[in-house]
């Protein structure tokens, strides 16, 4: 190897690639991160809903500097058909105080702060810089070439960070390109509207308190669909991620379903005379567990998007990012005493993510992305079931409440009261 420019590369300036270098350069390691965008942050999209306790263990106090949005103290859940919105949620004071659960944030905002606590802490950033390869040499990473000139850099170790695409991965065959099944395509609008507009209709006192809502049901016609609305100061983000396999089945287009669920009769008066000020489109891994790739080897460790680690039934990527990257840095600061980077030194890793609540929360999911694709009835029929039964109890038209019960029992006698007892079963089976 020639000799080593740093100790460590990281290819990627998101949460995973950040909350590594942020990390060892308080180490007193020497750490260089490489970004394609022109700053970090640039070319990033999330929901966003960013959760409090990856980070603080991170940065204590990084509430009092971050841009943050709004702390979300409601999150509701609504079932959508084409007329109706059946929901359920949580609002809670407990929510409302400190230290806060979540919040809602702008990624371009976000990631950029986070890097530059990153450079505060001894990082180099190197952003419009494109990693093009691996540098390989008998079997172990010793760097990687980019496409500056004369841009080949040496390190101890590379940490790949780069998100779904991952290049460094797929080049060390770690991963295969991803495949249509395993991924969302998601499209986010920001629309704007004046602070207390958001408050009166979100039902809150003051712009620092949030609401969310997760979208699903019928009216996304059988697709594996997920819509959000969450509030910002002065905007709302709306949007929705379908897997590409459905999209591609069904003939749809995504930039049309979030047209028409803007155009929803719940959803329309959330976001009426609001003006759009941004809209963006990204994928999301959805593949779920058995998608996760061999987490190292000689020199290398993969953190983040790139390693497929989202959460997609909790809304959870930015979080797992964050707590891979920590635990990456982890690894290569207990090898550094060895000065041992090999495959099986590295290997620690993997150990570490076993044992953290990335690996047990998406392996207890491990089967839902199968049962999704395999139980379509979940998102359309048993929906539009409970939201029928719904609306035949609020409505008071003279009919007696025994008669509608009747009337609900041989709707469900007609779902098949075995197939939904099995599917019960099987969700309960399957998801512990
Ligand atoms: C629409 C949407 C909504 C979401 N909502 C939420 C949410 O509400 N909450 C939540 O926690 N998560 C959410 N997620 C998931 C979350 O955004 C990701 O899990 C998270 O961003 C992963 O972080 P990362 O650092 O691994 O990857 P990324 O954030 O994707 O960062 C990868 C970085 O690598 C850079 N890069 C890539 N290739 C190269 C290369 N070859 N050379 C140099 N640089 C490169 C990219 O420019 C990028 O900056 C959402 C995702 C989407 C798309």
């Amino acid at each position: 190897m020639k000799k080593k420019d740093f100790d460590v590369i990281i290819v990627g300036a998101g949460p995973a690639g950040i909350a590594a270098a942020y990390k060892l350069s308080s180490a007193g390691v020497k750490v260089i991160v490489i970004e394609r965008g022109a700053f970090p942050g640039a070319k990033n999209v999330m929901g966003g809903i960013f959760y409090r306790k990856a980070m603080e263990d991170l940065i204590p106090d990084f509430e009092k500097t971050a841009p943050l949005e709004r702390h979300i103290i409601e999150q509701k859940m609504w079932l959508l058909s084409e007329d109706s919105a059946l929901g359920g949620g949580l609002r809670s004071e407990k929510f409302n105080k400190e230290p806060y659960n979540c919040y809602s944030v702008f990624r371009a905002k976000f990631d950029k702060w986070f890097a530059q606590k990153a450079i505060e802490a001894g990082a180099l950033i190197i952003n419009e810089t494109v990693v093009k390869e691996p540098i390989v040499e008998d079997g172990k990473v010793v760097g990687v070439k980019t496409d500056r000139p004369d841009g080949d850099l040496y390190a101890d170790v590379v940490i790949a960070a780069d998100g779904i695409n991952s290049l460094l991965t797929k080049a060390l065959g770690l991963r295969e390109s991803i495949t249509p099944e395993k991924v969302a395509l998601t499209v986010k609008e920001v629309i704007g509207l004046p602070e207390k507009v958001v408050n009166d209709r979100f039902g809150v006192m003051n712009k620092h308190e949030g609401v969310t809502i997760e979208l699903t049901g019928p009216f996304f016609e059988g697709m594996t669909t997920m819509g959000f609305i969450y509030t910002n100061k002065t905007s709302v983000s709306i949007g929705l991620g379908a897997i590409v396999e459905d999209l591609v089945e069904h003939k749809a287009n995504i930039n049309d379903m979030l047209e028409k669920l803007k155009a929803h009769p719940a959803v329309k008066p959330l976001i009426h005379g609001g003006e759009t000020k941004e809209y963006m489109a990204h994928m999301i891994p959805e593949g779920g567990y058995f998608a996760i790739p061999k987490l190292y080897m000689s020199g290398f460790m993969v953190c983040g998007d790139a390693a497929m680690l989202v959460n997609a039934v909790h809304r959870e990527g930015s979080n797992l990012a964050i707590e891979s990257g920590k635990l990456a840095a982890d690894t290569y600061l207990e090898a550094k005493k060895s000065g041992d980077f090999s495959a099986k030194k590295l290997s620690t890793y993997q150990k570490k993510m076993k044992n953290s609540f990335v690996m047990k929360d998406l392996k207890m999911y491990r089967h839902l992305p199968k049962m999704m694709e395999d139980k379509r009835q979940l998102l359309t029929k048993y929906p539009q079931f409970a939201i029928d039964a719904a609306y035949d109890i609020y409505n008071i038209n003279g009919i007696p409440k025994i008669d509608k019960i009747k009337a609900i029992k041989k709707r469900v006698a007609k779902l098949g009261y075995i197939r939904m007892a099995k599917d019960a079963f099987d969700m309960w089976r399957k998801i512990r």
